[in-house]
């Protein structure tokens, strides 16, 4: 009784609606919001929703609705995993994995379906436009990723790798969601790509298909990596023009979530 006369006090028009549901339930909903539960990983994730269906074309932003999608399911086109937000199932892998129809693409990787097709129609407009880029990787697998990461530590160490490569299960590449573009070997995963032709075209027109520049320059506090114009992720078009119309530049800051410099410490 003293637990529950406690309850009432502190949680003001919280009791009374419990109180009509009897004696028990504010007890346990009492202290379940008095003491929330411990969660197991040290970082809340941010439920946007329960339920992620994957639409074979997102809508145009119109009447937005942040809450669309999930953004810790890993099906979802809206997933944020970054430093801070490993993928769940650490192990994830999409089962609609597919080449760009098309061909032109044909040498780097498979991504989604919907991100697949999305791609192959951004690839056919900038050829309208004179505009040619290729895929340097695309979808990567836990092992994949794992074995990147692991010659990148060796030949540069722990810090320096961390600053563009992820860890297995960290990766936005092993959603499926992902895709690295290149025009020519000169700037291939340089900073330079964003200065060359197909990097400006794509900074100005990738937002039309879908696809954001998930690590944009300056944000690498938020997003935990440098600059990288080449690194494409899927999104939809209804975020993508959303987050380019409202001046937010990372999927951070448009959800609300905390920075993600660094790996949580072990
Ligand atoms: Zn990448």
């Amino acid at each position: 009784m003293v637990v529950v006369a406690f309850a009432g006090l502190a949680l003001g028009w919280g009791s009374a609606w419990v109180f009509g549901q009897g004696r028990t339930s504010l007890v346990e909903v009492g202290a379940g919001i008095v003491v929330p539960a411990a969660a197991e990983d040290s970082v809340p994730r941010v439920s946007a929703s329960t339920v992620a269906p994957v639409p074979s074309q997102h809508l145009p932003s119109v009447g937005f609705d942040d809450a669309q999608f999930s953004i810790d399911d890993p099906e979802s086109p809206w997933v944020v995993v970054n430093k801070q937000l490993p993928l769940d199932p650490n192990s994830y892998q999409p089962d609609d994995l597919q080449v760009p129809p098309g061909g032109g693409m044909a040498t780097g990787g498979a991504l989604r379906a919907e991100a697949a097709d999305a791609l192959a129609l951004m690839e056919k407009a900038a050829k309208s436009d004179s505009v040619i880029f290729r895929i340097s990787s695309a979808f990567r697998s836990w092992d994949a990723q794992a074995e990147l990461y692991d010659g990148y530590v060796r030949t540069g160490g722990v810090a320096q790798a961390d600053t563009f490569s992820a860890r297995p299960g960290y990766s936005e590449h092993q959603t499926g969601w992902a895709v690295d573009l290149y025009e020519s070997s000169e700037c291939r995963l340089k900073s330079c790509f964003g200065d060359s032709t197909s990097g400006k075209w794509i900074a100005e027109n990738a937002a039309d298909f879908g696809f954001i520049t998930r690590y944009p320059e300056g944000t690498s506090g938020v997003t935990g990596y440098k600059y990288e114009p080449w690194h494409l992720r899927y999104v939809g078009v209804a975020l993508a023009k959303q987050m380019r119309d409202s001046g937010v530049a990372t999927l951070e800051e448009f959800f609300g979530l905390p920075d993600a410099p660094n790996y949580p410490s072990p």
